[in-house]
């Protein structure tokens, strides 16, 4: 508050600051600042009656980086001091490890360690918590302090998880308790996930691993109920049991998933999908480039038999910069997956999620893509896969990029699969137009 001169020319303190406002209304007009930091700082500091709701907003997204556990211990230490003030302002918390390492197959593994007690701790005291980010943490690292202590038997519900946890020097029964920390998930996106495995491991071996740990007592995330599970991390299709082993059997409704890159992970996925209940409708399921011999094909995939599936989403990333054949070779696997689902009688919606990456060089005019196009997509094979299923409502033909192409998109489906045109069953859409369709976890994966 500024200072005025009297009129003996004496510095006088202007009056206490007060507002005639009623607090309903102060907080509405501070509720006009949330989106303005500096703002919020500001008014936190005028008055008392101004400062709670300053600092909801503050608080109410919160990112917490540290170099070493002990970081994430300071924080938990003060939502642990009963006047802390913001445990309750906190909605979407962000916990981020900060490494030293430049890159390299191990880099995870400078990455500060989070053990599964400080994170409960957090987690279990911010009552109002809807969104949790796990960056770059590796939950281990338990003390003496807490090295024999139990869990609370308390899971915590939330709209959105993100995982990006564990290295290659981190213990299995670490990271599956993490899952134990949680009930109630709506969104759970898997960025990465990893733990350590000895080198040269069959992954038939990974996998009993996985079942000798959900196999401990207390050891299976069994209050876990996920409704929507995305991710593009390798290993979580070695957790895929454990998962199918919690209730979220019963509440999952839609898997995003790849890339399918060795003959385990069909198999795994395969069995997934088959024990899975009739809340589960849609499968985002991207192909990889396969790394082991034994994944020539992927009837093993048997989607035809995933109960309830209604909508099959698959991406093809056709990359025009690469040969026609490799196109080609891309495009046969996508079909190969889709020809395991024929004769499906759930599948009512088959999704195609196209890519090109369309070379950043001069030349490339309408007449180029639609030569590139035409020349790389296996159409009669297409045609006859999509007229195998019974209750298909619509292939929609949906262009992920490039919409300056999108007329000669159009126009090169339209004329190769004139008949599914004719039949109504064709939709070609510029995927800004769909709001509901999926936005693929393996775009942002990769800028995490
Ligand atoms: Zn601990």
């Amino acid at each position: 508050m500024a200072h005025a001169k009297g009129d003996s020319g004496q510095p006088v303190s202007s009056p206490p600051f007060t507002s005639t406002l009623s607090q309903e209304l102060l907080d509405r007009v501070i509720d006009h600042l949330h989106t303005d930091k500096a703002s919020l700082q500001a008014c936190a500091l005028v008055a008392r009656r101004w400062l709670s709701v300053s600092r909801l907003h503050l608080f109410e997204k919160t990112s917490v980086k540290g170099w070493s556990q002990d970081d994430f211990k300071l924080f938990r230490d003060h939502l642990l001091a009963p006047d802390n003030g913001i445990s309750f302002c906190i909605r979407d918390l962000s916990l981020v490890g900060k490494g030293y390492a430049l890159g390299g197959p191990n880099v995870s593994s400078s990455f500060p360690r989070l053990c599964k007690h400080t994170l409960q701790d957090i987690v279990l005291h911010l009552p109002n918590l809807r969104t949790l980010h796990l960056l770059r943490l590796r939950p281990a690292g338990c003390v003496d302090d807490c090295q024999s202590r139990p869990l609370l038997p308390r899971s915590v519900n939330l709209d959105s998880l993100t995982l990006r946890i564990g290295s290659a020097e981190d213990p299995l029964q670490e990271i599956v308790e993490v899952f134990r920390l949680f009930g109630e998930v709506q969104n759970l996106h898997a960025l990465s996930v990893d733990w350590q495995v000895e080198p040269e491991t069959q992954p038939q071996s990974i996998l009993r691993d996985v079942t000798t740990q959900m196999a401990q007592p207390n050891a299976l995330p069994s209050q876990l109920r996920v409704h929507s599970l995305a991710s593009a991390a390798p290993k979580l299709f070695y957790l895929l049991p454990a998962l199918a082993s919690t209730e979220t059997r019963d509440s999952l409704t839609s898997l995003e998933i790849g890339p399918l890159r060795i003959g385990v992970q069909v198999e795994t996925l395969r069995d997934f999908l088959h024990k899975l209940g009739p809340t589960f409708s849609r499968l985002y399921l991207a192909m990889g480039e396969p790394i082991s011999i034994d994944l020539t094909d992927h009837s093993g995939l048997s989607l035809r038999t995933a109960p309830t599936l209604s909508i099959l989403v698959l991406p093809l990333n056709l990359r025009l910069w690469e040969s026609p054949e490799h196109g080609r070779w891309r495009c046969t696997r996508v079909l190969d997956a889709l020809a395991s689902a024929s004769g499906s009688t759930t599948i009512r919606y088959i999704n195609f999620h196209f890519k090109f990456d369309v070379p950043w060089v001069l030349g490339w005019d309408s007449a180029t893509f639609a030569e590139a196009l035409s020349c790389r997509m296996d159409w009669v094979g297409l045609k006859e896969v999509l007229q195998t299923f019974p209750n298909l409502v619509k292939a929609r033909m949906l262009l992920m990029d490039d919409p300056g192409f999108f007329n000669d998109f159009q126009a090169t489906i339209t004329a190769n699969l004139a008949r599914l045109v004719e039949l109504n069953l064709l939709e070609i859409q510029p995927l800004p137009l769909l709001k509901d369709e999926w936005r693929p976890v393996f775009w942002w994966a990769l800028n995490a």
